[in-house]
């Protein structure tokens, strides 16, 4: 079973719903750092030959083109990650449209062919904002990666697993967040904080268990968390706790998961689950090399 390895694209201070300590209007004058956990990425991910969907911010995008078009020219897939990384609950429909059309347009020019999936600030495509999977399929996207099934952080009425959704502009497919059952709790286990905070071995439990269900499960990395000395935002105790929690143990815990298990684009794996889906998906995935899939597996990643 392949599983999908994802990137958010972002810097050390586009840390949502934080205006009050980094300023819209300070971004320009900090020091950038993406570049550095990008590459810190992209080695380990030739290290184990796979490849990997990175959701780009287009405010990124927009500073760093060369970075995205080489994450394309080396067979990784482009997603978004919106524009600016405002939270959908702080968004209106109009709002978002813009938001959404203007990073995939910037995308669209910079990879050469427009993303196909979309990921939101902070999981912030839930109940209350799922007027979002209409605005996002008629924009052409064909998957969203945005729902998180938890009380933490997300919402515990959503799907956990990846299926399909009817929108008012066609059927796209969504990828949950993965999370495990502790204490009759669903909670997030392969991004961010909670990555860092369950021990590997329970992570390796877990995905063997979710493989044996012939189930694919989804890792989440910032750039920011590759970075070996990361600049601290000035957050509150709380959630400057929760930013950095245990951040120097995330590239050795990922790479111990790439070490046991494979992984590949989210677009190739969703590809492989939904053959509906699979003609349109593939569009843009490498159509030679050893990144290509093969016309009847969903291999993109390393051989086994
Ligand atoms: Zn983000």
């Amino acid at each position: 079973m392949l599983n999908a390895f994802t990137v958010d694209v972002e810097e050390w201070f586009h840390v949502c719903r934080a205006e009050r300590y980094l300023p819209r209007d300070r971004w320009e004058s900090l020091p950038s750092r993406v570049e550095r956990g990008v590459d810190a990425i992209r080695t380990l991910c030739d290290r184990y030959s796979f490849r990997a969907t990175f959701f780009v911010l287009g405010w990124v995008a927009e500073r760093h083109p060369a970075m995205i078009r080489s994450l394309a020219a080396d067979g990784h897939e482009i997603a978004c990650h919106g524009h600016d990384h405002t939270v959908l609950f702080d968004q209106r429909p109009s709002s978002f449209r813009e938001d959404l059309a203007r990073a995939t347009s910037l995308l669209t020019g910079i990879a050469g062919s427009p993303p196909q999936g979309y990921r939101a600030p902070e999981w912030s495509v839930t109940r209350e904002t799922a007027w979002a999977l209409d605005e996002i399929a008629r924009a052409g996207y064909l998957y969203d990666a945005s729902h998180l099934p938890s009380r933490i952080c997300g919402r515990p009425g959503l799907r956990r697993w990846p299926h399909l959704i009817s929108t008012d502009a066609g059927t796209i497919a969504e990828f949950p967040a993965t999370t495990l059952s502790l204490l009759r709790q669903r909670l997030p286990c392969l991004s961010g904080f909670s990555l860092r905070c369950f021990p590997l071995s329970v992570l390796r439990r877990h995905i063997e268990k979710v493989r044996g269900a012939e189930r694919p499960v989804s890792v989440a990395v910032h750039p920011w968390e590759f970075d070996p000395d990361p600049p601290r935002a000035p957050l509150p105790w709380g959630r400057g706790f929760a930013h950095y929690f245990r951040i120097r143990s995330t590239p050795p815990k990922v790479e111990a998961l790439c070490s046991a298990f494979r992984f590949a684009p989210m677009r190739d794996v969703l590809a492989a689950l939904f053959p509906p889906l699979r003609d349109r998906l593939r569009r843009n995935a490498p159509t030679s090399g050893r990144y290509a899939p093969a016309d009847d597996t969903p291999l993109a990643g390393r051989p086994s």
